[in-house]
């Protein structure tokens, strides 16, 4: 790439995909779409279209505990989540980018939190991260039919209410022969961010993504990371003697048994280890 050719922010890449996130018509010069009363609000390299109010990430109480982390430590939060975690994550988001000429090619990672893989991604989320690019309800996102060549979506579909509605989405802004990447868990205890509603067996997720032509699931995290995750719960809920105070203190002391998750590095390969994963890794193409 020479100096000249420097990819443009995903911003100005943005700008030629934006539409209405309910009619899916073009915006006019103030990102707006007056029959259908919605206005996007830019804010230095930020465009918002709705997205989370600020009590609905403040309900639950880990949850809170999260998103002030998240706000205050930004970049570093994905890390630590890696280390401390009890799930053990197969490499599978970078893998797939490397299929795309990202200077040429826009994906975009649909509820990125404070995460960014690469700079020329398009960092879309619910709350206004300081990383975000384009804050907006993952159900109607404010991006033309048939625009981006890929999507990536990390632990974000057990969060939304209906996630049909939210793969139809993707459908929706994929071009022909566009490709996602989705990770979503099985196996899991309940963990809010701002909600938690459902986990998926591998035959739930192939019917979920059932309108793609190539649907391929395999483990995202296995056996240990669901097994370690439960028996950390289990534990706090145990010496916790009935005291959702002492639970809250407990919770990250069992982080402390999180390293067994390396035992995930053989057993999430075991051909049967789908039974008990932690969770999925869906990639598909729209045809
Ligand atoms: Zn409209």
């Amino acid at each position: 790439m020479t100096a000249t050719a420097v990819a443009a922010s995903p911003l100005d890449r943005l700008a030629a995909v934006l539409a209405c996130p309910s009619c899916h018509g073009p915006l006019d010069g103030g990102y707006a779409c007056l029959p259908c009363g919605v206005r996007g609000d830019r804010r230095g390299g930020q465009l918002r279209f709705g997205g989370f109010h600020e009590a609905e990430t403040r309900d639950d109480p880990l949850n809170r505990m999260k998103e002030t982390v998240k706000r205050r430590f930004g970049r570093v939060y994905p890390l630590a989540i890696q280390v401390v975690s009890p799930v053990l994550l197969r490499r599978f988001v970078r893998p797939f980018l490397a299929g795309f000429d990202l200077d040429r090619e826009l994906v975009a990672d649909l509820g990125c939190g404070t995460n960014r893989y690469d700079p020329r991604l398009l960092c879309v989320d619910g709350s206004a991260y300081a990383n975000v690019d384009l804050v907006s309800d993952l159900r109607a996102l404010p991006l033309g039919d048939a625009t981006l060549d890929g999507l990536v979506s990390v632990a974000v579909l057990e969060h939304v209410p209906d996630p049909q509605a939210h793969v139809r989405e993707m459908w929706r802004v994929l071009k022909p022969g566009g490709r996602l990447v989705c990770y979503v868990p099985f196996m899991q205890p309940f963990h809010a961010s701002p909600y938690d509603y459902q986990r998926y067996t591998r035959p739930g997720m192939e019917r979920l993504f059932a309108d793609f032509a190539a649907v391929d699931v395999r483990t995202g995290a296995g056996p240990t990371s669901a097994m370690l995750w439960v028996v950390q719960e289990w534990l706090a809920l145990l010496l916790s003697c009935g005291s959702s105070r002492l639970y809250r203190l407990l919770t990250p002391l069992m982080w402390l048994l999180s390293p067994l998750k390396l035992l995930d590095v053989l057993l999430a390969r075991h051909p049967d280890a789908a039974v008990v994963a932690s969770g999925f890794v869906v990639e598909a193409r729209k045809a």
